[in-house]
C-alpha cells in the first residue's frame, strides 16, 4: 500500500498556521512497522520550536482565537468532523501505514477522531457556570474559563483517537495547543492540523512539533509558557511529566495504562463474551492502555473458557497492516523485544495456545503471535505488569471476594468488566472494582467518545472524554458581586 499524497510536507512541523522545517533542519526516519522499510522522514523539532509553537499558541489564546464565541468554536469543530469524514480513507492509511494497525481499525479510529470533533464542537457552548445563594446584597456565579495553552503529548498507539479526546476538548473550551506527537507515528497528527487549518481554525491555535520525547517532549512539559498538560503513555514518562509540571504547579492529566481485568463468572453468558475476552486482548495487538490482559474465570467454567479461548486463539493471525488480519506488526522492534523478554519470564507458565503468523508477512516487518497463556498465579509478572503485547492470562477463581482481590490486585485501575447475570453482584462489583471505568456484560461499550475515561494508581489520573474533559480543560472562577 502506497503512502497517500500529503498537501502539506511530512518533515515539517506546523507553527503559528505555518509548515516549517524544525529550527536546526534535523529529520527522523518514519518506519513501516509491517515490513521496516522508510515511509518518509519527519521533522526533529527542538526546544526553539516548541518555545515558537507555544509563542504562537499564547498570542492565538490572547487574540483570535481567545476572542472566538464558543459557539462559532463549535461550528469550526463540526466542520473539522466533516473534513476527518471526507478523509476517513487516507487518515486510515496513513495510520495503518504509520502504526501497523489493520486497516479497518484505522478507518474506524479516523471515524472516531471525526466523532470527537462532533461531540465537542457540539458541546463548546454548553459548557455553563452556576449562580450560587450567597448572603444578602450578594450574587455569586461562576465562570468556566480557557487554561490559555495547553501541552499535548501523545502515543503511538492511538494517535487520531488520543489527539481527538484531548485536543478536541482542548480546543472547545477555547485553548490554543501544542501538539508533541510520538516520534514512531505522527503523520495522522499533521494531517489532522492540515484539516483544521482548511476547517477555519486560526494560525496558532493548534501547533504541531514533531520530535523525540526526550528533546521536543521534554521541552514542552518544562516549558513555562504552558497552562496545563495532557499526557498519554508509559508511567516512566508520566512520572516525569507530572514532575516537570510541578515546576510550574500547573494542572495535568495523565493516561498511563493498565492490566485491565475481565471477571467471568460461572452465570455468565459466555457465548457473548468469548469475542470481548479476546478481542480486548488483541486489538491492536495489545498495544492498547485499556487492552484486557487479564480474565479471571469462576473454577467451574475455567476449562470450558480456557478451551474455547485456546481454540479461537490458534486461528488468530498477524498480518500486514493493509491485509487487515487479526492483528497488525507491533510498532517497533524495540516494543517486540519487550514483549519478548515478559514471553521469556513465562517460559515456566502454561501456553495454552498460540496464533498464527501469516506466511506473506515480511520477516522485516516487527510481527508476533499472540500467546494465551493459563494458570498464571497472580503474583507472576505476566498477570501484574502491563506487557503492552498481544499477550493475555487466564487465572482461575473460586469465589467473589477472591475474584475481586486479583481484580484489584494490581497497582493499575484503568478498566474493567465484570460478566454476570446476577444484578447485585453487577452492582457490588461495580463499586468495589478500583477503576476508571466499569463494563457489565460488554467491554469497552464501543469505545464511546462521551464516557469519561481515565485511571486510577499506576494508571494515572484526570479525565478525558465526554463532558468531563471540557472541566479538565478549564479553569473555574468564582465571581461575588455586592451590590447592596
Ligand atoms: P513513552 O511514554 O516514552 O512515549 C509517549 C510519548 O511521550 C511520546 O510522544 C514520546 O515522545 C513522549 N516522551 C517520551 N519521553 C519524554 C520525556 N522525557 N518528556 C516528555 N515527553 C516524552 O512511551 P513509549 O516509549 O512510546 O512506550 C513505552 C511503554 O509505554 C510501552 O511499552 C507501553 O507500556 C507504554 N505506553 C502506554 C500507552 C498508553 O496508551 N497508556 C501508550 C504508549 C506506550
Amino acid at each position: 500500500m502506497p503512502l497517500p499524497k500529503m498537501s502539506f510536507d511530512p518533515s515539517t512541523c506546523l507553527i503559528d498556521g505555518q509548515w516549517r522545517a524544525a529550527s536546526q533542519g534535523g529529520n527522523l526516519p518514519l518506519v513501516n512497522p509491517s515490513d521496516g522499510s522508510k515511509l518518509c522522514e519527519i521533522a526533529k523539532g527542538t526546544d526553539a520550536d516548541i518555545d515558537a509553537a507555544i509563542k504562537s499558541a499564547h498570542h492565538a489564546s490572547e487574540g483570535e482565537w481567545g476572542r472566538t464565541p464558543a459557539a462559532e468554536r463549535g461550528r469550526i469543530l463540526m466542520r473539522l468532523a466533516q473534513l476527518v469524514l471526507d478523509q476517513v480513507d487516507v487518515l486510515g492509511r496513513l495510520e495503518a501505514l504509520d502504526v501497523g494497525k489493520p486497516l479497518k481499525q484505522a478507518c474506524a479510529d479516523a471515524i472516531a477522531l471525526a466523532r470527537y470533533m462532533e461531540f465537542y464542537g457540539g458541546a463548546a457552548d454548553k459548557v455553563h457556570g452556576e449562580t450560587i445563594p450567597y448572603l444578602n446584597g450578594y450574587t455569586v456565579y461562576t465562570l468556566r474559563e480557557a487554561h490559555g495553552v495547553t501541552g499535548h503529548i501523545v502515543p503511538w498507539n492511538y494517535p487520531m483517537q488520543i489527539i481527538g479526546r484531548s485536543v478536541g476538548a482542548a480546543l472547545a473550551m477555547g485553548n490554543a495547543c501544542v501538539l508533541k506527537p510520538a516520534e514512531e507515528a505522527c503523520l495522522t497528527a499533521l494531517a489532522f492540523a492540515d484539516l483544521a487549518l482548511e476547517a477555519g481554525l486560526p494560525k496558532g491555535a493548534l501547533n504541531v512539533v514533531p520530535g523525540l520525547g526526550a528533546e521536543a517532549g521534554a521541552a514542552l512539559s518544562a516549558h513555562r509558557g504552558i497552562n496545563h498538560l495532557s499526557f498519554t503513555g508509559s508511567v516512566a514518562t508520566g512520572r516525569m511529566i507530572q514532575m516537570a509540571a510541578a515546576q510550574h504547579v500547573i494542572p495535568v492529566t495523565l493516561e498511563l495504562g493498565g492490566k485491565s481485568p475481565q471477571l467471568v463468572f460461572e452465570d455468565a453468558d459466555l457465548d457473548s463474551a468469548l469475542p470481548f475476552l479476546i478481542n480486548a486482548g488483541i486489538q491492536n495487538a495489545g498495544q492498547t492502555c485499556s487492552a484486557s490482559s487479564r480474565i479471571l474465570v469462576h473454577e467451574r467454567r475455567y476449562e470450558e473458557v480456557c478451551e474455547r479461548m485456546a481454540a479461537r486463539y490458534q486461528a488468530l493471525t498477524a498480518k500486514r497492516a493493509e491485509e487487515d488480519g487479526d492483528l497488525g506488526p507491533l510498532i517497533s522492534e524495540r516494543q517486540k523485544n519487550i514483549v519478548e523478554t515478559f514471553l521469556d519470564k513465562g517460559a515456566d507458565l502454561t501456553l495454552a495456545a498460540i496464533g498464527q503468523i501469516d506466511s506473506a508477512a515480511p520477516a522485516s516487518g516487527n510481527f508476533l503471535a499472540p500467546h494465551l497463556f493459563t494458570d498464571v498465579p497472580q503474583d507472576h509478572c505476566l498477570a501484574r505488569d502491563e506487557i503492552f503485547g498481544p499477550v493475555q492470562v487466564i487465572i482461575p477463581f473460586s469465589n467473589d471476594e477472591e475474584a475481586l482481590d486479583i481484580a484489584n490486585g494490581t497497582d493499575y485501575g484503568l478498566v474493567a468488566s465484570v460478566w454476570t447475570k446476577d444484578g447485585a453482584r453487577q452492582m457490588r462489583l461495580a463499586k468495589k472494582i478500583r477503576s476508571g471505568q466499569i463494563f457489565i456484560n460488554n467491554y469497552g461499550a464501543g469505545g464511546g467518545v462521551e464516557l469519561p475515561f481515565g485511571g486510577r494508581g499506576l494508571s494515572g489520573h484526570g479525565r478525558e472524554k465526554g463532558f468531563e474533559a471540557l472541566y479538565g480543560f478549564s479553569s473555574l472562577k468564582t465571581v461575588a458581586s455586592y451590590h447592596g
